[in-house]
């Protein structure tokens, strides 16, 4: 069975295209197909490959998460053969309509990646549901992904901007710019905003993404920065200094781009990292090397296994003293090390909260009509810190609420991609193999060009990898995903 769903996923129904031309149905729609036992509701797939006026339902579908709209033995019968076992044949007449859905208000709390995400995906399926969006941060749909190349200017605010509002008034959506929500009241299903406004939700989606993370018992110095947001980024450009020194602290993906932005500037730029190493999660050490001598070429400075103990100035940051001992002279300083999911009203609210708000592959959260997406979502033990996997949650959600009951998130599978340029990194799950013999490895290497490839299999299917290669084309990566081949 197993097999079979990793081979057709997904329920369906098939329909010739003179019956579906009949009902004005399209591809992929979802239909209510019913019986006078009952009822299914699938996607169609329209198809000569069945009789005009015959539809077919494959039946290897149970339960999915409580439902049991894609089972076939709704509308035919379950009899079986008393001593054999064998079912009976399963057919009967039914009648297929299109599903129609109750018309309903989402209300989405949050405009980041994850929001983008489904108001599209949304939108490609339904443009009956009124959507309300509510961003604390007065601005259009962004991508905060390119923040660090619009600090150096290599990209300006509109390369950032995702929609443009004529698009907004396209796509249906009323996003309420610069107001927040303070309060949500599940019992009479409605937010309350900044504004003390109130509004009704049938709906509520969150995703409201996280902040950056900071020490604890930081001083209230000007000059330590994070960066999260347009707002940040602003403010932090208008104070990069010509010919100063800025400390970045944190060595991961996004201290890493900002330094390497910065190095783009001229700007002298220091790293203090953690760990022994970049990226130790999402690379093996030889792919930290190479990573390592990138860095240090752009002209960065770096300090592993170091933490900032001491902050040094009266009212403005003029250094830092290091667990080593090292005291360090700097302008700014800016913190990459980590975030901290904005699960606040979500808390309030009284749904289940663990380190992220509880959702389950429905992204449900412990309030049935309460969904969230993005990084404040943890799903099986995990919050997903990066953009891919919210606008797959976002998809997901969208076929769900649009009446796809079998549409549901199994989880992301990791990738990085570092953004400097005329450098290429990628890394897709595991950096490492696991200790047993059913994993192989292939790896291409000329450390001398800095060109590395791994690539993990499991079991004759592509595992992991990772790959970095130095001024050049994207080198093919290979990685898995639930067990589908995946090559780029
Ligand atoms: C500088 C930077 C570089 C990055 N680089 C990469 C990268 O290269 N690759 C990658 O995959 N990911 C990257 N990320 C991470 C990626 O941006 C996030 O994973 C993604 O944006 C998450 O989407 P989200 O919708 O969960 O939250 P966000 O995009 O953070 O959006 C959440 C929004 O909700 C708003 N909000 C919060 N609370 C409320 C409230 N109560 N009312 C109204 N609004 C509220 C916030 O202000 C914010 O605008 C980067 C992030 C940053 C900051």
């Amino acid at each position: 069975m197993n097999r079979l769903k990793q081979h057709i996923p997904q329920s369906f129904l098939e329909i010739h295209p003179i019956n579906a031309k009949e009902q004005g149905l399209e591809d992929g729609e979802i239909v209510v197909v019913r019986s006078r036992r009952g009822e299914v509701r699938v996607p169609v797939r329209v198809t000569d490959s069945v009789k005009k006026n015959t539809v077919f339902l494959p039946m290897h579908w149970g339960k999915i998460l409580g439902s049991d709209l894609n089972r076939a033995n709704n509308v035919t019968n379950n009899l079986v053969d008393p001593i054999s076992k064998e079912p009976d044949f399963k057919f009967c007449a039914v009648a297929v309509e299109r599903y129609k859905k109750r018309k309903e208000r989402i209300v989405i709390v949050g405009a980041g990646a994850g929001a983008h995400g489904f108001v599209r995906s949304y939108r490609e399926l339904n443009r009956e549901d009124e959507i309300v969006i509510f961003s604390r941060e007065n601005l259009p749909f962004y991508n905060r992904v390119q923040l660090p190349d619009y600090i150096s200017g290599t990209q300006t605010w509109q390369d950032l901007v995702r929609m443009e509002d004529e698009e907004e008034a396209d796509m249906a959506i009323d996003l309420r710019r610069g107001v927040s929500i303070e309060r949500i009241d599940r019992a009479g299903k409605y937010v309350v905003d900044s504004t003390g406004t109130v509004t009704h939700y049938d709906r509520l989606i969150l995703s409201t993404g996280s902040r950056a993370a900071l020490p604890k018992n930081l001083p209230a110095l000007d000059g330590i920065f994070t960066l999260r947001s347009r707002t940040d980024a602003d403010n932090f450009r208008q104070r990069v200094p010509e010919n100063g020194h800025i400390v970045v602290v944190g060595g991961g993906l996004l201290g890493l781009e900002l330094a390497a932005s910065l190095r783009e500037m001229d700007i002298r730029v220091s790293i203090v990292h953690r760990s022994s190493r970049f990226l130790d999660r999402q690379l093996d050490a030889l792919g930290s090397q190479l990573l390592h001598e990138e860095i240090v070429d752009l002209g960065c400075e770096v300090y592993y296994s170091d933490e900032v103990q001491l902050f040094y100035g009266q009212s403005k940051l003029t250094g830092i003293h290091l667990r080593s001992g090292r005291v360090l002279d700097c302008d700014l300083l800016v913190f990459a090390i980590g975030t901290v999911p904005n699960i606040e009203i979500a808390k309030a609210a009284g749904l289940e909260i663990r380190r992220g708000v509880v959702v389950n592959g429905r992204l449900q959260t412990s309030d049935p009509d309460i969904h969230a997406i993005g990084e404040i979502a943890e799903y099986n033990g995990n919050c997903f810190g990066f953009t891919a996997a919210a606008e797959q949650q976002a998809a997901v959600l969208a076929r769900y609420l649009h009446g796809d009951i079998a549409s549901h998130y199994r989880g992301t599978v990791p990738m990085n991609i570092i953004k400097i340029h005329g450098f290429d990194l990628c890394s897709i799950g595991l950096p490492e193999s696991p200790n047993s013999k059913e994993y192989e490895e292939i790896v291409f290497i000329d450390k001398a060009r800095r060109y590395y490839k791994k690539c993990i299999i499991h079991q004759d299917r592509t595992g992991r990898g990772h790959s970095r290669r130095r001024q050049g084309r994207v080198p093919a990566v290979q990685g898995v995903d639930h067990g589908r081949h995946r090559t780029e």
